[in-house]
């Protein structure tokens, strides 16, 4: 037995341990495995000072730190090292000095946890039905900072000061409230609103607060709109089991076609409307929650116009706790979708919410706790078993990705990279930290590029970061590109182009730490190329910091430019002229009610506003027009999208063994395309003897497509990379240009 000497060790953690509840469940720990010592936040991470009886005690301590941590903690880095022994007695939380400096990672915006939801619905609880409940385990984070370090006087919660019951938990290292900055009770925190537009109705207890959900529920009840403020900004609900409610909306919100996202109050009410899988359940049930792409069941009875014909309903539970409270009330699943205009980022003003969102919604539910910071909500698909991320937002970003170190990281400067044009996200990275906005929408829209604009100057402030080098795309009309040249000039810093494919296959190398040669296959919808021409279907021999293109489809002409995009009955004709078809009898019914034909003519023989692409995603388009799928496309993506739900439906065996091997079907077209390209990848492994294969860009969010690939790129033997936490479409683009960037530097 060990008698006396005791030994002390200085822990360094290091990753998001700010505001989840870390320090508290460190000394916990600590005095449960009776380890001494204390636990402080520094300027990068927490240190912890342990002196305990042996080596095993302190691993047994390490192992605990690592599998017991909160939910949102997240650890990146732990270092140990032998200290000057401390006459340590029982465990402290030390409030250090250093606490005021900036650097610790504060984690993203939590849902409801268990136990908060649990009080929320206690009738002996105090907030029982208080709609701004939270704790460290769960609550707003990035919604409501303005600035780090995290604390109250520093968050919209600034405007409400705490009651004495509410700074009582908050002191206290044993509660769940411990340093919960957003902490609050029907006594001193934020309170709902309830207006028809005209006059507004404020609550100041439960029974107002009840009253006015009531209210909010009654009309949801009875088919009319109800805009609600959620956590990153306002939604849009309605009645999704009603086909006039939902029909209202669409008319009020002129979104014809785009499917609209549906929350319903638990599991249980999730598994009458979709197939729910474990994967599904996780996504659905986590603390991120966000909206879940899962099948629809036949007999889910909701409304037709919610997401017809697409085989995927976009499904979510509550996040916050008046969703909590509304779900419950209205007793029916809710149409929740952003408020915006089509194409912008999600209203989180109130007053530009009552203005924007006035012809739209009948009635308000608000509440007067700002929102900082404009979130929309994640989107997710739940493929079993690697789910495959679509938008990050709420609950996700700006949580760093860890770029994988390889040399010379230490020595880099500051990177801004400005993203793409479309699904806009903005990316700064220092060392091995990649900080990637939230989506910011599509910048051509004003508002978009408002949000872009206002993102920068808060996450600099927010990482206490000065780019020293500023990335933008090649492609010379993106407003990010043109801001980042201005922005270079102004400020006299260096500013590095990246080809947008290029940029799509090294945020893939980085989320993966690859750093060797690899192919790289873009399937998407259009990305400036080197050439000119606009890309789009590409194979590369591509590193981090340069790439040569090896294969690309064969290109078409887009009559009428981004005309093309709207009208995929454009990309369907050019395929038939270019390609040979305009004879083929099963394109007759397409031609035939082709009114544009002419025009459509001219433009590609004279080469009049006829850009040529080898891009996918117009390719996709094109077909679906030809199969009298999508001729014009109510939202991006459409025409894709109801060619990969075509091919769903039709299956891989229905067609008879005789059909006309010419024929072209949805999931004929989708197998062809893949052997085509499993085809070409074999050819550039062969010929470059690389076995790394990275696929990116927007055309795999269709699954049938990346399926396909996959099987077919392992069958030939090849290892096949594909987006881990970033979406393989444009929101990845900003973390891809700060990998070449980061890699051309370091290559000097
Ligand atoms: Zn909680
Ligand atoms: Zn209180
Ligand atoms: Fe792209």
């Amino acid at each position: 037995m060990k008698t006396g000497s005791m030994e002390t060790y200085s822990i360094r953690i290091d990753g998001i341990v700010e505001g989840v509840g870390f320090r508290p469940f460190v000394a916990r720990t600590a005095r449960k495995m009776g380890v001494a010592g204390w636990v402080r936040n520094g300027v990068d991470g927490v240190t912890i000072s342990a002196t305990v009886a042996d080596k095993a005690a302190l691993d047994a301590f390490v192992a605990a730190l690592h599998d017991e941590a909160p939910a949102a903690a997240r650890i990146i880095d732990l270092q140990i090292e032998p200290a000057a022994p401390e006459d340590a007695d029982g465990f402290a939380i030390i409030v250090s000095s250093e606490e005021g400096a900036v650097s610790t990672l504060v984690s993203p915006d939590l849902a409801t946890c268990p136990d908060c939801e649990r009080e929320l619905f206690d009738p002996e609880n105090r907030r029982y039905h208080y709609p701004f409940i939270n704790c460290t385990n769960c609550g707003p984070r990035f919604t409501i900072i303005e600035a780090l370090p995290y604390d109250r006087e520093n968050t919209s919660m600034a405007d409400f000061e705490m009651c004495d019951a509410c700074a009582r938990e908050y002191a206290d290292e044993d509660d769940r409230r411990y340093h919960a900055q957003p902490d609050a009770c029907f006594t001193c925190g934020p309170h709902l609103w309830f207006s028809d537009g005209n006059t507004r109705e404020v609550a100041q207890d439960r029974e107002q607060s009840d009253a006015l959900l009531e209210k909010a529920a009654g009309m949801l009840a009875d088919g009319k709109v109800l805009a609600v403020k959620g956590l990153g900004g306002w939604h849009l609900a309605c009645d999704a089991t009603s086909e006039e409610a939902v029909a209202t909306l669409r008319e009020r919100k002129r979104r014809p076609s785009k499917p609209l996202a549906v929350m319903v109050s638990d599991l249980d009410a999730a598994r009458k409307l979709c197939e729910i899988d474990e994967t599904a359940a996780e996504l659905l049930s986590g603390q991120v929650r966000p909206i879940v792409l899962a099948p629809l069941r036949d007999d889910a009875g909701l409304a037709a116009g919610v997401c017809d014909p697409l085989p995927d309903l976009g499904i979510m539970l509550p996040s916050t706790p008046v969703q909590h409270l509304l779900t419950r009330l209205a007793g029916r699943p809710l149409v929740m979708t952003s408020g915006n205009r089509s194409g912008e980022p999600i209203v989180a003003d109130d007053d530009e919410a009552l203005d924007t969102l006035a012809g739209i919604a009948d009635a308000f539910l608000g509440n007067d706790r700002r929102i900082v910071a404009r979130y929309d909500d994640s989107v997710v698909r739940a493929s079993d078993p690697t789910p495959v991320p679509i938008r990050r937002a709420r609950g996700l970003a700006p949580a760093p990705l860890f770029v994988p170190a390889v040399a010379g990281d230490e020595e880099l400067p500051t990177i801004l990279a400005c993203g793409p044009e479309q699904k806009a996200t903005l990316c700064l990275r220092e060392g091995n930290r990649a900080y990637v906005s939230q989506h910011l929408g599509d910048l051509e829209h004003a508002g978009a590029f408002a949000a872009w604009e206002e993102a920068l100057p808060r996450y600099r402030s927010l990482f206490d970061l000065d780019p020293q080098v500023v990335v933008c795309d090649m492609h010379p009309e993106y407003l990010s590109t043109k801001w980042a040249k201005d922005y270079a000039a102004a400020h006299d810093v260096e500013l590095i182009e990246v080809q947008h494919h290029h940029a799509h296959i090294a945020a893939v190398m980085g989320e993966h730490g690859l750093d060797e040669p690899v192919v790289g296959v873009a399937l998407d919808g259009t990305g400036y190329g080197t050439d000119g021409t606009i890309w789009g279907c590409e194979i590369l021999q591509a590193t981090r910091g340069d790439f040569t293109r090896l294969w690309h489809l064969p290109t078409f002409p887009l009559p009428g430019g981004a005309a093309a995009v709207l009208e995929p009955k454009r990309c369907g004709y050019s395929l038939l002229k270019t390609f040979g078809a305009l004879d083929d009898p099963q394109f007759a019914p397409f031609l035939d009610s082709l009114t544009e034909r002419e025009a459509y003519d001219q433009m590609i023989e004279r080469g009049l506003n006829c850009p040529a692409t080898s891009s996918l995603g117009r390719l996709f388009d094109g077909v679906s027009a030809l199969l009298g799928l999508c001729e014009v496309s109510g939202y991006d993506g459409e025409a894709a999208c109801l060619l990969e739900a075509a091919a769903l439906r039709e299956g891989a065996d229905t067609l008879p063994a005789t059909a006309d091997a010419d024929l072209l079907t949805p999931q004929r077209f989708h197998q062809r395309i893949a052997d085509t390209i499993v085809r070409r990848c074999v050819e550039a492994a062969d010929t470059t003897t690389i076995t790394k294969v990275v696929l990116g860009g927007g055309c795999l969010v269709n699954r049938i497509l990346l399926q396909l690939l996959e099987e077919g790129l392992e069958a030939a033997g090849l290892e096949v990379y594909t987006n881990k936490e970033l979406p393989p479409n444009d929101a990845c683009i900003s973390y891809g240009q700060a990998i070449v960037a980061a890699a051309r530097i370091q290559e000097r």
